[in-house]
């Protein structure tokens, strides 16, 4: 990073599991937690996403099991993927509340 004459904040982190690394962050006050936050951005290509209606898409979609059983989607208008609160949403937002409450 030096050689790239690399002007901004270079942080490096010593812990190899993602608990840990995020601690170290939050602790830094590199990053900054935010519940409200969560689920707002695609995961292919960070753009915001849209709270859409279940009418505004094909119904294949998504699997039929998904439509059956939710009742909220969002979605990337840029990559146009659809998101939706499944079980590992929950337990995503479990491990990031106990990293935010072991602070
Ligand atoms: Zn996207």
């Amino acid at each position: 990073m030096a050689k790239r004459s690399f002007t901004g904040r270079l942080i490096i982190i010593g812990a190899d599991r993602i608990r840990e690394q995020l601690q170290e962050l939050l602790e830094l006050e590199v990053i900054v937690i935010q519940e409200k936050k969560f689920f707002s951005r695609c995961l292919i290509c960070n753009d915001l996403l849209v709270a859409v209606s279940v009418e505004s898409f094909r119904k294949d979609a998504l699997p039929l099991y998904v439509l059956q059983t939710q009742q909220q989607f969002t979605a990337c208008e840029k990559c146009r993927r659809i998101y939706w609160g499944g079980s590992h949403r929950e337990r995503a937002r479990a491990f990031l509340s106990s990293i935010t409450a072991a602070i």
